[in-house]
């Protein structure tokens, strides 16, 4: 595949001036970039159309563009404006100066306080896409950034789908996701419910975020699904019982108990210091 080359740093595009490389995914590079107009600093993900090589790549970014667009909410990362070349699409969006959760977490576990604040944003901007008929299918923290208030962004909406992709048997079907967030109704390729493998995936989060480490690991591949599949994750001992009886509802195998995202905001656990969020569409 073509790599994307490197846009040097000072270059201009338009009015920005293009700054440092931020982060890289499978399709895009990301860069820091400054309006030399207004001096707003923002997030520009520069994506190859080169590498958008089937149609069904083409419209992941068509659907991630649209769904960002539409979307305003506190804890989900903004999108100012798209621009194009004939061989790049530029998305210009709100930079998040703190960098991914992926980063902070690698440093060392979160205490519960911090784990329950992060987990709560993430709840709160999760639950007002489902509300919209949006699933986000790749909830993780290298998709979770922090700004400068200690504040989490949902970012990366390339592999979310809506309602209109859900099949006459009332499920999503395409296998998508990162392994170790994958929920286990997924690994059985019968259809899933968006909503309960977001949920999934934001209980493998908390995990990850107070433990410090994966609930489901191995270094070989069906090892980890078979854990997954199983459900199967120790809680350290350290842990409070409240928090292992929560994640345990999130860590539910079976999508139809597992517990929902009105439930979730409605547990006590939950709840302790939710400030929910005021905002205006
Ligand atoms: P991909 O779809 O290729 O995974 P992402 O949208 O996840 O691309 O972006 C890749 C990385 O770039 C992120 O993991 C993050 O480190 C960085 N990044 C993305 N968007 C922003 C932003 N708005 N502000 C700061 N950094 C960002
Ligand atoms: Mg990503």
């Amino acid at each position: 595949m073509p790599e994307i080359e490197r846009i040097p740093k000072n270059a201009l595009f338009g009015k920005y001036e293009m700054g440092r490389l931020l982060g890289c995914g499978a399709f895009a590079k990301v860069y820091h970039a400054r309006n030399f107009r207004t001096g707003l600093s923002v997030a520009i993900k520069v994506i190859n159309k080169k590498r958008l090589s089937s149609p069904h790549l083409v419209s992941n970014v068509k659907r991630e563009i649209s769904i960002m667009t539409r979307l305003n909410h506190p804890y989900i990362v903004k999108i100012y404006e798209v621009l194009a070349t004939k061989t790049k699409i530029y998305v210009v969006m709100e930079f998040v100066k703190g960098g991914e959760l992926f980063a902070k977490v690698a440093l060392g576990r979160f205490n519960e306080d911090l784990s329950r604040k992060y987990f709560q944003q993430l709840i709160s901007a999760v639950g007002y896409c489902h509300s919209r008929g949006i699933f986000h299918r790749d909830l993780k923290p290298e998709n979770l950034l922090l700004d400068d208030n200690g504040n989490l962004k949902v970012s990366d909406f390339g592999l979310s789908a809506e309602t209109d992709q859900i099949r006459a048997d009332g499920m999503l079907h395409t296998l998508c996701g990162t392994p170790a967030y994958v929920a286990p109704e997924i690994l059985t390729k019968k259809g899933y419910d968006g909503a309960k493998v977001d949920v999934w995936a934001c209980g493998v989060i908390l995990f990850v975020m107070h433990a410090g480490y994966l609930p489901f690991n191995d270094p070989n591949l069906m090892a980890m699904y078979k854990k997954i599949y199983k459900g199967e994750f120790k809680c350290p001992k350290w842990m409070s019982s409240d928090t292992k009886r929560f994640l345990s509802r999130l860590l539910d195998t079976n999508p139809e108990t597992r517990i929902t995202i009105d439930e979730i905001l409605n547990n006590p656990w939950f709840r302790k210091g939710y400030n929910e969020p005021k905002f205006h569409e």
